[in-house]
Order: structure tokens, then C-alpha cells, then sequence
């Protein structure tokens, strides 16, 4: 099994890093639809005969942007381990976690044998 070694630390933040601004990104997006930042208002009429529609879109965005906000989370403590040289350890049982595994999800902080612990506890849980 491969595993995460410190020459990977570049390569692995500039990919968690990247995500952190597209998270951020689209948290900002749904946590402000009025455009409070100089915006110029573009979305401040709200046609009445829109509201029905509009209120299932905000119940989509609602979840997205909780699930965004905890994968940035998970980002910025993986950005956090990637200072702290403890990057690629897993949280639960301190093993290393597989390369292929932390290729295709960055920012998780299991490996694979806990993760499926923590799934079959939590069977709600979304799958990352
Ligand atoms: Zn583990």
C-alpha cells in the first residue's frame, strides 16, 4: 500500500487549498442570495408567483451548504494536519492512510477501516 510521505505535502495543498476557496466560494453564495457585498442588487425584486419555487431551490441550497460547510471543515483540518506533518495519519487509529484514498478524497481525515466504522454507526451519514 502506498502512503502519504512529506514530499506529497505540496501536491496536496495546493488540491485542499483550491477547494477551500471553491467551498468558500459556495457558501457565500447561499449564505448571501442578496448580494450584501456591492452586489448592485441584482436579485433584491422578488416576483411573487417565483416565491413557491424559489422556497424548494433555498431547501436544495440549505443542504448543499451544509454539507459544503463540513467539507470545509474537513478541508481546513486537513490543511491544519498538512502543517502539523500529521497529514495522511488517520484521526481514529493513527495508521496511515491509503495514497489512493487520500488522492480521491483530500480532506478525509479516516482511513478506510474507520470510515466504515463510523458509516455503520451513523448509517444516515452522507457518503463522501
Ligand atoms: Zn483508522
Amino acid at each position: 500500500m502506498k502512503t502519504y510521505d512529506s514530499s506529497l505535502a505540496p501536491h496536496f495543498r495546493q488540491i485542499l487549498t483550491r477547494r477551500e476557496a471553491e467551498l468558500r466560494a459556495a457558501l457565500r453564495t447561499a449564505a448571501e442570495p442578496a448580494g450584501t457585498d456591492g452586489d448592485a442588487g441584482a436579485h433584491e425584486v422578488v416576483d411573487f408567483k417565483d416565491m413557491a419555487s424559489e422556497e424548494s431551490l433555498a431547501a436544495v441550497d440549505e443542504a448543499q451548504a451544509t454539507h459544503a460547510a463540513l467539507e470545509l471543515e474537513q478541508v481546513r483540518g486537513a490543511l491544519q494536519r498538512l502543517d502539523e506533518h500529521t497529514y495522511g495519519d488517520c484521526l481514529d487509529c493513527g495508521k496511515s492512510i491509503d495514497l489512493r484514498r487520500l488522492e480521491a478524497m483530500p480532506a478525509t481525515p479516516y482511513c478506510t477501516a474507520c470510515q466504515s466504522v463510523r458509516e455503520q454507526a451513523r448509517p444516515a451519514a452522507t457518503h463522501p
